[in-house]
């Protein structure tokens, strides 16, 4: 194992993408096989030592930035060990790179079908999270790909299962056997929205007891192996950027496109149009919204796939002369690159400005999404504050993204996002759809459920992790552990 405790090297793991300052520990540990992750986690365990465990760093929530204690870090368990094209699985350690993962699959003509956006998040990164990305849309959330888990407990015990070995009743205690004792976990009974959701526990009636390591933020186990499901390669993928002079007429295409068998279903609004023009002078002046969406297919159907896409871009007034396709790994490659020079463009004026980034993770069910929407745009232009909205349309997950100059526009943003939270509660809409809470956002996910659930949810987490060690103020305040 590696120990670094050189200020200068470990204050790398006291940052992700959340802009949250402050971060220290003692030490960072790097285990290099499970009887050392274990070893570690046993002596924080009997010296009461706070553990924060880290993946990638590429988090937004500040989940995996520790505030005293020990990190231990995950990038030394970072082998494949396995992947079978037969059975399209693959069982694989927490470290590993999504990008050196989709190398690896790809030589062998698989994929990973969740595909979470960010190539330099770690699986187990993604699994704590329950990463999903533009490709959700058609393929659902991480959590739809985890076959079997290997974790370790903060008591040192480790459990192995495979979906379909435990079913939980929800407000229940579940015996769970372990070789040298029974534990007994206390499940939660509250009510998850019915829609994409990534706040807090995972909690269904008769659910997977896979399915609470999966989404939990660091805060129950160390995940130490897991097993994926794989899909096969599409043959084909043609992908289409397509511009509207009108942002209605970008969410009518969208409610039709959704009954289509896209793979992806994206959009951005004027406002991060005119931000991208910056860089990409031929977006055409007069459009006023972006969707961007990818079709797999069959060699032999493209032509009918091609019609059938025409003819829904024309009925809703595309700008069929300006809008760009790609039906190529290099033509996708250049429009991917587009897509993703948006948030950099963010994360430029962030810096410029030096006030963080205000930005919402909030879905809501689709009856509500255009209800929504006016709400955010009625809200942002009465603040003053410069915004821009873009995401996961096809899912009614939108990240408004509020961008304070100042101080006093930075707490108003906070204010703003405040009714946001209260808006999409009321639809019964969730506060984080995919990047969970972290440290961040505490006071949203009680907003959502209310403090009693929160409460529970600590019940929970002390049921598994009795000493209170692990992820410490993550999902909720380590103050409702007392
Ligand atoms: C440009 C950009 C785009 C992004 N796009 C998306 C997107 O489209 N969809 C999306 O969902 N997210 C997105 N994200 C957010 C981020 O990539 C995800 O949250 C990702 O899952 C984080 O993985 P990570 O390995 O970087 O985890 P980290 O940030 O290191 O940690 C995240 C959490 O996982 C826990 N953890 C890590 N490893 C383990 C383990 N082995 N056992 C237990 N807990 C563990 C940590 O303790 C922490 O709580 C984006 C981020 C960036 C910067």
């Amino acid at each position: 194992m590696i120990i670094k405790t050189d200020a200068d090297i470990i204050k790398g793991y006291f940052e992700d993408y959340s802009g949250l300052l402050g971060g220290y520990a003692d030490r960072v540990i790097l285990p290099e096989n499970e009887k050392e992750a274990r070893d570690i986690l046993l002596e924080a365990s009997a010296k009461n030592i706070p553990v924060t465990i880290s993946g990638g760093g590429t988090g937004v929530t500040g989940a995996r930035i520790p505030f005293g204690g020990w990190v231990i870090a995950t990038e030394k368990l970072n082998k494949i060990i396995d992947i079978n094209k037969d059975s399209l699985t693959a069982t694989i350690e927490p470290g590993v790179r999504l990008s050196d993962l989709e190398n690896e699959l790809s030589k062998k003509g698989l994929t990973y079908l969740p595909d979470p956006t960010e190539p330099n998040a770690f699986l187990g990164g993604t699994i704590s999270t329950n990463a999903s990305g533009a490709r959700g849309f058609k393929y659902g959330p991480t959590r739809n790909y985890i076959k079997r888990l290997k974790v370790l407990l903060s008591t040192g015990h480790i459990i192995d299962i495979k979906r379909g070995d435990y079913f939980i009743k929800r407000g229940s205690v579940f015996q769970l056997k372990l070789k040298d004792k029974e534990m007994n976990i206390r499940i939660p009974d509250y009510s998850m929205p019915d829609i994409k959701t990534a706040a807090g526990y995972y909690i269904k009636d008769d659910m997977d007891l896979l399915d609470l390591f999966i989404g939990h933020e660091g805060t129950l186990c160390f995940i130490l192996e897991v097993d994926i499901a794989l899909g096969e390669k599409p043959e084909e993928i043609m992908s289409f950027f397509s511009f509207f002079s009108s942002e209605d007429d970008a969410i009518n295409f969208v409610k039709d496109a959704k009954t289509y068998m896209a793979m992806s279903l994206e959009y951005m609004d004027s406002n991060s149009l005119s931000l991208l023009r910056i860089k990409y002078p031929n977006i055409p002046k007069c459009a006023k919204g972006l969707i961007y969406f990818e079709q797999d297919y069959k060699k032999e159907f493209e032509s009918e796939i091609i019609d059938l896409w025409t003819k829904l871009l024309e009925k809703h007034n595309a700008l069929m002369e300006d809008s760009y396709f790609a039906d190529s790994d290099k033509e996708r490659a250049k429009l991917k690159e587009l897509r993703h020079a948006l948030p950099d463009s963010v994360n430029e004026i962030v810096k410029k400005n030096k006030m963080p980034k205000v930005g919402t993770d909030i879905a809501v069910p689709d009856k509500c999404f255009k209800e929504m929407l006016k709400f955010y745009k009625e809200k942002l232009t009465s603040s003053g504050i410069d915004y821009l909205i873009f995401g996961h349309i096809g899912e009614s997950h939108m990240h408004v993204n509020m961008l304070p100059r100042t101080e006093e526009e930075f707490k108003k943003s906070r204010l703003v996002y405040m009714e946001f939270v209260k808006k999409a509660v009321g639809f019964g809409g969730t506060v984080s759809a995919e990047h969970g809470i972290g440290k961040l956002k505490h006071q949203f996910l009680e907003i959502m459920y209310g403090k009693n659930n929160l409460k529970q949810m600590a019940l929970l987490k002390k049921s598994l992790d009795p000493s209170c060690i692990l992820g410490l103020d993550n999902i909720f305040p380590k103050e409702l552990l007392k």
